[in-house]
């Protein structure tokens, strides 16, 4: 039988096949929190005082992420807020944003929950409908949220917005924009933004070295209420066609994410060097006031769009 090389308990519940180690149930959850705290310090993602607001959609992701750094609230280390947008997805955000509720509630965390058609004027199902719609279901989710999140930590005085984008949202987003050629938004992935504009707030990822595997595992283990439903949306998406690519060639090659990972961490000094110069010249969008490098911001776009303003 195997044993926990920790500690000597039983049962084993993961084999890091990377590292060899194998651990139980407590030595895994003590040894995955001091990693997305270690890589927390090391990266300088939060500093004492901060005001954090969790993007939270209920997910195992932003759930881990709200469980983590409630340790670093009830240690008076930061103050922590949660967030959730409500994209309006027929049959599946309903219960993510339930199951937030309960978290942010069990925690005795203050929760916002918004949704896009509060801000703009219709449901993501609504906009997809729409046959003369112009982008796919992620690009106006993405764009949208971006824009609500923005706001809304500013509202609340937020001086962080933790995201829980794991090593595998990592390892795609660089392989996506490596294949597209998108070299302007390579410059930009890392565990911390470093906006161009005061009005942004700095957007951090405690989760970025951990595999979406073992934040289940985490969630199961610490057993959280979380859910596991897929958006109807993901496998339209390029992302996703990248996501299973990576996952089917992780079967035979273990480290290949977190290998894709560091080594794109390794060059980003250079990649910004040489082509992350490019200034935007950032100014505020002439309807919602937000940053932007047009008269419209992305969001007021998509908006003005979708609802067939002139
Ligand atoms: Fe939004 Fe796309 Fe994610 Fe679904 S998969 S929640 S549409 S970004
Ligand atoms: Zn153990
Ligand atoms: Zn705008």
């Amino acid at each position: 039988m195997n044993l926990c090389t920790k500690c000597g308990a039983t049962p084993v519940i993961v084999k890091r096949k990377a590292s060899g180690q194998m651990l139980c149930k407590a030595c895994f959850i003590e040894s995955t929190t001091e990693k997305v705290l270690k890589g927390i310090r090391r990266n300088k993602l939060i500093e004492k005082g901060d005001k954090v607001a969790v993007a939270l959609s209920g997910g195992k992701d932003s759930v881990m992420v709200l469980d983590i750094l409630h340790s670093l609230y009830e240690r008076n280390i930061i103050d922590l807020i949660a967030i959730t947008i409500d994209e309006g997805i027929e049959g599946y955000r309903k219960h993510g944003v339930e199951i937030a509720a309960k978290n942010a509630q069990k925690l005795g965390i203050d929760h916002r929950i918004v949704s896009i058609k509060d801000y703009f004027g219709k449901t993501l199902d609504e906009i997809m409908a729409d046959e003369s719609r112009e982008h796919g279901a992620c690009t106006y989710c993405g764009v949208f949220r971006r824009w609500i999140i923005n706001k809304i930590a500013r509202e609340e005085g937020a001086t962080k917005i933790a995201t829980g984008h794991n090593l595998d949202d990592e390892t795609q987003a660089i392989l996506m924009n490596y294949l597209e050629g998108n070299i302007d938004n390579l410059t930009r992935i890392g565990a911390k933004s470093e906006p161009k504009n005061d009005k942004f707030t700095v957007k951090i990822k405690p989760l970025r070295e951990i595999p979406e595997k073992e934040i289940g595992l985490y969630v199961v283990a610490r057993e959280l209420d979380v859910h596991f439903d897929e958006c109807p949306y993901s496998r339209e998406s390029f992302r996703g066609e990248v996501g299973r690519f990576v996952k089917e060639l992780s079967v035979n090659h273990p480290t290949i994410m977190y290998s894709t990972l560091k080594g794109f961490d390794k060059i980003k000094p250079a990649i910004k060097k040489e082509f992350g110069g490019k200034k935007s010249s950032m100014g505020v969008c002439i309807k919602c006031g937000e940053p932007a490098s047009h008269d419209l911001c992305r969001a007021c776009l998509f908006s003005k769009k979708i609802n067939k303003e002139e």
